[in-house]
């Protein structure tokens, strides 16, 4: 039985030799099948480099015949893309979702000096009594341009959304490997769009996640088309966050968990030179995670959050909402078990320190001790 890069290579003779006969309603329709092939191919985990880079060199290949050949044979151009052809492989997506979050600062649990850089950089240019001072200070520039930087799970994206939903502001969330995945040219395309429909907004945040993907490495297969990416980012965000009406308030945040890894042209003066670091929970913040979970899990007197906050050093918020989700999982599979086994009622289990120590004994968290040195590192270099 073929393969799929095998079914995917006679596509590409049968639309050669559709564009040969002049049949544009036939490789139009193969073209885009291709696509569509291609990108699912790509999604695809494990997927090694050299089939990704062969499916997406035959796509680059086919939308630059097609192209050509949609011009040559008269396909009209979109409506509103001036002389440009129709691109098969481009709809234009809403950024913005329609609703603000409802999330607020009071949602965000410890990371108090981020809390406050936000309150300095962007919460407190809004007050007006804080706005004279301001205008003295940044002029024009009321926006901000922030990058996130610190260990997976520590809450960036939901700090942002809690941001958006202090500011009453619509947010673009933009997933960098997502725009990746799109075809070459499709993705710059993306990038202008988020761009362009946040310059309609009065106030908004675009969040950049995973910046660190647009800066690969200069000899991976993938480096030309980063750099295009990254340089179509920065030509957009150029004097994006100046405000020409007191009402506007435009905010670019990116986050990273590996800082190191950023082009240095993104850190210049003007784009991302302000860095903050979103740190794992302290011990205050780790007993509020600990607290907000038990608050309605029946548990044993001695699973206190002391404990708890105790054992999850060294974890962040999202692990520790995790494990704690695996913690309660074990009473419940009791009750389960018990129930279908008995056809009774809840027999009144509650979460043990026996659970407790099952679940953290084998429960792997994503921050390892050497990502940590890496951070210290890189703070230690700024
Ligand atoms: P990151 O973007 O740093 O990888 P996320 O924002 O995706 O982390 O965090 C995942 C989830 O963990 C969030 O949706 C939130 O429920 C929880 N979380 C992590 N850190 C915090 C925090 N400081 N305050 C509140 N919730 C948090």
């Amino acid at each position: 039985m073929a393969n799929n890069i095998e079914t995917f290579n006679m596509k590409v003779r049968n639309y050669n030799d559709a564009v040969n006969r002049g049949d544009v309603a036939v490789y139009s329709e193969i073209g885009a099948e291709m696509l569509r092939m291609a990108l699912g191919e790509c999604s695809k985990p494990g997927i090694g480099e050299a089939l990704k880079s062969q499916y997406r060199n035959q796509c680059d290949h086919i939308i630059t015949r097609f192209m050509k050949d949609s011009k040559r044979a008269g396909v009209p151009a979109r409506a509103g893309a001036g002389t440009e052809a129709v691109d098969p492989y481009y709809t234009e997506k809403d950024w913005f979702s329609d609703d603000v979050p409802e999330l607020n600062f009071t949602d965000i649990i410890g990371v108090q000096e981020v809390k406050d850089a936000f309150m300095v950089d962007v919460i407190a240019p809004l007050h007006p009594d804080c706005r004279e001072i301001y205008h003295t200070f940044r002029g024009d520039q009321l926006g901000t341009q922030i990058l996130l930087y610190g260990p997976p799970g520590t809450g960036k994206t939901h700090i942002v959304k809690c941001l958006a939903g202090a500011l009453g502001c619509k947010i673009a969330v933009v997933q960098t490997s997502e725009i990746l995945a799109s075809i070459v040219g499709v993705a710059e395309k993306h990038m202008r769009d988020v761009f362009a429909q946040a310059s309609e907004l009065d106030r908004c945040i675009i969040f950049i996640d995973e910046i660190d993907s647009l800066c690969s490495d200069r000899d991976s297969i993938d480096s030309r088309n980063t750099k295009s990416i990254l340089t179509t980012m920065l030509t957009c965000m150029d004097g994006f966050v100046k405000t020409k009406s007191p009402e506007q308030l435009r905010i670019i945040v990116a986050a990273t968990n590996l800082p190191w890894k950023l082009d240095a042209a993104l850190k210049r003066g003007g784009r991302f030179e302000k860095q903050i670091y979103v740190p794992l929970p302290d011990y205050s913040a780790r007993k509020k995670f600990v607290n907000i979970e038990l608050e309605h899990v029946p548990h044993a007197e001695d699973v206190t959050d002391e404990y708890l906050a105790d054992k999850f050093d060294g974890f962040s918020g999202a692990d520790i909402k995790a494990a704690m989700r695996q913690i309660a999982n074990r009473p419940l599979r009791r009750e389960i078990e018990h129930i279908l086994r008995e056809r009774k009622g809840a027999q009144g289990e509650v979460i043990t320190l026996g659970d407790c120590e099952a679940v953290l004994s084998s429960y792997i968290s994503v921050t390892t001790p050497e990502m940590m040195e890496q951070f210290d590192i890189y703070r230690r270099g700024l």
